[in-house]
């Protein structure tokens, strides 16, 4: 199996919050302000250990996800960025993206991030109407959103995201094309769409379950994306991924890594990594807890002696767990996560990396789904149709 190897994509996990979200299950918490310092110390001893355990990785993306990374104040970032510098080799136009809360940041702030060398700014706005805002225990207001959006232009950043989210519950399409309205009106070079989901173990999906919050509606999240997909394409955004849109040359490269099956390596609470190992490729992700994280770091001393003689680090003091996957495993997933694109799975591409015809290896499933008129193969391309589209999930479910 062949493209896993060259340049990593590099993601660094920040799991602090203000307040917790009442949809989110992201590995984020409220009230631990008090371990940023320590917990900056151990992602840099991370780092160190990758550049023992591996030498100096070449990156071509980095990506500050959360949490809440702009929660954390520059002279930490600065910190860790020194570190991440010195373990690592940047390539030149080496993406760097930092998610931001937009009550969390200032003009000031945003001029020091851009000084420390972050060209990528992804602003979790989620809707410009403050009483949906407010029930999703957001801690902004659309103004704010849109004062951090001006102040990030102000401070040079040429490439910002925002991040809204559809289908509220009880929402109706007026108000989620209101909130598109004015997220276009801004000129962003990129925007996620996603459709709310209610995750097990949130707050959302307590209300949902005693009957407080009526449950997402399918069929309204298809309409908002059926015009979404007409309004973007009419505001000259290219639809890249399923809930991705941008303008040319502003597609989110790190993100593109995870859908394109390159290498990553995830530092941080909970951070999963996906990295060559031998014919195939070996995923693994850290301590969940952030304190815990910060422990093992502290405790060790140095790579074990395994990752030294270069395998690959299972054996790491932050690592929690691994697996390896195999030829089956691997053809499926470079499957499921390439027809997650617009432009779909090349088929070149599947019998460069795995030496198989994509079309012979899952021939029942895509015959099955291409009668069903849910995929097509076209100009050498196996892609999702307009209705594949919007019933994706389930196309998934069969190919695994
Ligand atoms: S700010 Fe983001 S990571 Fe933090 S709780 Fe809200 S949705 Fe989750």
């Amino acid at each position: 199996m062949k493209g896993r190897g060259g340049p990593i994509s590099l993601y660094v996990h920040i799991p602090f919050c203000e307040l917790k979200c009442a949809y989110c299950d992201f590995n984020s918490y409220a009230g631990l302000e008090e371990l940023m310092g320590p917990y900056v110390d151990a992602v840099c001893r991370e780092a160190a250990l990758w550049s023992q355990a591996m030498g100096r990785l070449a990156v071509r993306t980095l990506f500050f996800g959360g949490g809440t990374p702009s929660l954390l104040p520059i002279p930490l970032m600065e910190r860790l960025l020194g570190a991440l510098g010195k373990h690592f080799h940047f390539l030149p136009g080496c993406e760097v993206t930092l998610e931001a809360n937009p009550g969390t940041v200032g003009l000031q702030y945003l001029k020091g991030l851009a000084m420390l060398g972050f060209n990528r700014l992804s602003l979790g706005v989620q809707s410009f109407q403050d009483d949906e805002l407010q029930a999703l225990d957001r801690l902004h207001t659309a103004r704010q959103a849109e004062e951090a959006f001006g102040w990030a232009r102000e401070a040079g950043f040429r490439s910002i995201n925002l991040d809204l989210i559809y289908g509220l519950p009880e929402q109706p399409l007026e108000r989620w094309q209101a909130t598109l309205e004015r997220a276009i009106d801004l000129g962003p070079d990129h925007l996620s769409l996603y459709a709310l989901t209610v995750e097990e173990g949130t707050k959302l999906a307590y209300q949902v379950a005693r009957g407080l919050v009526p449950p997402p509606d399918d069929d309204a999240q298809a309409e908002m994306l059926e015009w979404s997909l007409e309004r973007m394409a009419a505001a000259g955004y290219e639809h890249y991924e399923i809930s991705n849109w941008a303008r040319p040359g502003h597609r989110c490269q790190h993100n593109l890594a995870y859908w394109e099956c390159r290498p990553y390596l995830g530092l941080g609470a909970g951070a999963h990594s996906c990295l060559p190992a031998g014919d195939g490729w070996v995923r693994f992700w850290n301590v969940y807890s952030p304190r815990r994280y910060i422990e093992a770091l502290a405790a060790s001393a140095g790579p074990p002696a395994d990752v030294v003689a270069g395998h690959v680090p299972l054996s790491m003091p932050q690592v929690a767990g691994g697996e390896v996957v195999d030829l089956d495993g691997a053809m499926s997933e470079f499957l499921i996560m390439g027809l997650r694109l617009s432009e779909g799975v090349s088929l070149e591409e599947f019998r460069r990396r795995f030496g198989r015809e994509l079309l012979e290896a899952f021939a029942g499933p895509v015959t099955e789904l291409s009668d069903l008129g849910l995929v097509e193969e076209r100009d050498g391309r196996l892609r999702l149709t307009r209705r594949g589209l919007l019933l994706a999930n389930e196309v998934f479910v069969r190919l695994l």
